[in-house]
């Protein structure tokens, strides 16, 4: 197996560090619209073993260059496999002299967690299943719950806004909320 020694983390423009899904990279000092920020490092092994073991050991850090080679990113000296998926990235993925990478999509302020988009194929095998849990997705979720929240507070109003009173006292309510269901 080659290693490839990365970046000093003296030199990186990154720390690995807690994030929503677990370990996540996040810039520590302003990184410039596509600069590089870390090689996706590890063994080239052939696309066809990549592919087994993905579906045999549920491997996770197979990174497909093309049909016939694809870089092994499992080992930790990986920096690379920390980055999470999101469906709203700061960054992407890359092809440069043979090597995979990250580099900016926008100019990533210090403290961001640095993220890509995984591509369709992990995302239906590894995301889908669970649910994505990116900022994207997750504020999706948060909108339809508040959503759902304020379509129940409309048709049983706590303290109806003013421009609602006449709408909401003239009008029976068509929706059946059980009380015990408006908590907040
Ligand atoms: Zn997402």
């Amino acid at each position: 197996m080659t290693r490839r020694r990365g970046t000093h983390w003296r030199d990186a423009c990154y720390r690995i560090g807690r994030s929503t899904t677990g370990l996540g990279l996040f810039a520590t000092a302003p990184i410039r619209r596509g600069a590089f920020i870390v090689e996706y490092s590890g063994e080239r092994i052939p696309t066809r073993d990549a592919r087994a073991r993905e579906r045999t050991f549920r491997a996770r850090y197979m990174f497909e260059i093309n049909s016939r080679w694809t870089v092994d990113g499992s080992p930790r000296t990986n920096v690379g496999r920390y980055a999470n998926h999101s469906c709203r990235p700061n960054a992407e993925s890359a092809l440069r002299r043979g090597k995979v990478i990250l580099r900016a999509l926008r100019a990533i302020e210090p403290g961001e967690e640095i993220t890509y988009d995984y591509g369709e194929e992990y995302f239906e095998l590894f995301i889908k299943p669970k649910g994505c849990r990116c900022t994207k997705c997750t504020e999706a979720v948060t909108m339809r719950e508040a959503k759902k929240r304020r379509a129940q507070a409309t048709a049983r109003p706590a303290r109806p806004a003013a421009r609602d009173l006449r709408r909401s006292r003239g009008a029976p309510s068509n929706t059946s909320a059980p009380s015990d269901r408006r908590r907040r």
